[in-house]
């Protein structure tokens, strides 16, 4: 566990020499102090960036030479899966398996990147057609310049390489400002980019405070482009502060999204998918299929069985042989979860299952997968994202209802639909406002495929070749062919 910032290919310390407290959330027991980063860090780190897009190698050089580092990154980040999942386990709770899973993600996140960091040089340019044959006219693409990435804690590294690949095979340089509530692993992050030689400056990671670090990045004139994964308070913050200096911005933000179910459908298949949409990883995922529509015909078995089944949920220590559940994030998340669960009751909902802390974990931020049933449309857990293990349930009539209470709602991340009926499924697909759409499952996410949401759920995309677009610039260059005079002013 690091002790310092890496700005400019240094470890240095923070200018003002603070640090914070990282909690292992399954223990509440102190396991690091990371260095706080401060607007004094924030300027080295993008002063650094700046030098190195303006003067430096790395967007000067071609796409391979780039997918090279990039494909060298990967490598190392395989070669020490075991210890990076380790670390994301005891920063942010999640049993190891899954963190094991995402470190490779991770990994395969920067080899895709690398292969469209070598496209970049088979296709250089686009001729485009114009109106006008005395013209000609070419498109090519360019780096953004300096990136800043605020990335949130539910899938520290993930969430990292999601931003950091495709900026780096675009060629620009960047400022890495993780969650103060897992800055682990990122720092390890600049540590491999170190050992792959990555030129000075290109890759800069200051952890630290979001007002302190986040905002500093957010507001820096040096920076061309901000990308943001995290709430939609926060979310609108960064916007507000790309506004002044008209900052390209792309923002992942939160979800409530919804799981329509028939009558039709299988049901184990039904359960099963249900609880990976919203128990996985505590249910702290934005796309986390939090309200399940089911048909009013297959509700009370299909409840029945959702309860039985999450009874059975192994909840304990990520570290743990076994674990499916580990704890939330924090004692704040913790105590938000638990407020929200409170308040849902009060405006009306039952609990089905679930909704206090499991019995025997007297310690730890652990809480039973929760089911809530009977909430009205206006229930505040039926609108506003929990962003922990609670899914609600609730009936529809028909596809007509399904599809109106599926859409009503000021987020649209993701959407899932489930029938045994292809032609209703791909029906419901393209009706739901939604950026992300599951067709028998829910969940499952491919680097190759674009990432993000309709409503206030973000702008733009990440991942696929959307993701490398994020931080391209695109230059027309047009020239006049002809011999002959303009003939407007001559
Ligand atoms: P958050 O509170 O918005 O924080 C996200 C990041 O912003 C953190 O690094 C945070 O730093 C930083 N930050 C806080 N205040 C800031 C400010 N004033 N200026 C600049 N940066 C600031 O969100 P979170 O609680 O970490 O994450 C949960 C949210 O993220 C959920 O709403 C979830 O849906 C969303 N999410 C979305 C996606 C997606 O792909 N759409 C993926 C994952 C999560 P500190 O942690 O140090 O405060
Ligand atoms: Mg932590």
């Amino acid at each position: 566990m690091r002790h310092k910032l890496f700005i400019d290919g240094q470890w240095c310390a923070p200018v003002n020499g603070g640090t914070f407290p990282v909690v292992n959330p399954a223990t509440e027991e102190v396991i690091h102090h990371a260095p706080a980063g401060t607007a004094e860090d924030i300027d080295l780190a993008v002063a650094a960036a700046r030098r190195a897009f303006d003067t430096g190698p790395w967007p000067r050089m071609s796409g391979r030479e780039r997918a090279g580092y990039l494909r060298a990154m990967a490598e190392k980040i395989l070669e020490r899966k075991q210890e990076l999942g380790h670390l994301e386990v005891i920063d942010n709770g999640k049993p190891l398996p899954e963190a094991v899973w995402d470190i490779e993600d991770t990994a395969g996140c920067f080899s895709f990147y690398a292969g469209l960091a070598e496209e970049l040089d088979d296709n250089p340019e686009e001729t485009i057609a114009l109106s006008e044959p005395r013209f000609s006219s070419k498109v090519v693409r360019e780096p953004i310049g300096v990136a800043g990435a605020i990335i949130p804690w539910n899938y520290p590294l993930l969430m990292a390489s999601w931003k950091v690949a495709p900026a780096l095979a675009a060629g620009c340089t960047m400022v890495l400002k993780p969650s103060e509530l897992t800055p682990l692993t990122a720092l390890e992050l600049a540590a491999i980019a170190e050992e792959v030689g990555l030129p000075a400056g290109v890759l800069n990671v200051v952890t630290g405070l979001g007002p302190d670090a986040g905002q500093p990045l957010s507001e820096h004139p040096d920076v061309d482009k901000l990308a943001f994964t995290g709430s939609v308070p926060t979310g609108a913050k960064i916007m507000a502060a790309a506004a002044r200096d008209i900052k390209n911005v792309s923002l992942e933000l939160g979800g409530k999204s919804p799981f329509v179910v028939f009558a039709d459908s299988d049901i184990d298949k039904a359960v099963e998918w249900i609880m990976f949409g919203i128990f996985w990883n505590q249910g702290q995922v934005c796309s986390a299929t939090s309200r399940v529509l089911v048909e009013e015909s297959l509700y009370p078995a299909l409840l029945e069985r959702l309860v039985a089944e999450a009874t059975k949920i192994q909840i304990g220590d990520g570290l743990e042989d076994g674990t499916l559940l580990g704890p939330l994030v924090s004692r704040g998340q913790h105590d938000k979860v638990l407020a929200m669960i409170a308040r849902g009751r009060r405006e009306g909902a039952t609990i089905a299952h679930g909704g206090k802390r499991p019995h025997g974990l007297d310690t730890g931020y652990f809480l039973e997968p929760t089911i809530l049933t009977d909430m009205g449309e206006d229930n505040t857990v039926w609108r506003e994202e929990i962003f922990g293990p609670v899914v609600c349930v609730k009936t529809f009539r028909d596809e007509a209802d399904a599809i109106r209470m599926a859409n009503d709602s000021r987020f649209g991340l993701a959407a899932a639909v489930m029938s045994r009926d292809k032609t209703r499924c791909e029906r419901v697909a393209r009706a739901f406002r939604a950026g992300i759409v599951w067709i028998n499952c829910s969940q499952p996410t491919f680097t190759e495929a674009p990432w993000g949401g309709y409503k206030q759920s973000g702008i733009g995309r990440e991942l696929g070749r959307w993701g490398l677009n994020n931080y391209l610039e695109v230059k027309q260059i047009t020239s006049f062919e002809s011999d002959e005079p303009w003939g407007w002013y001559m």
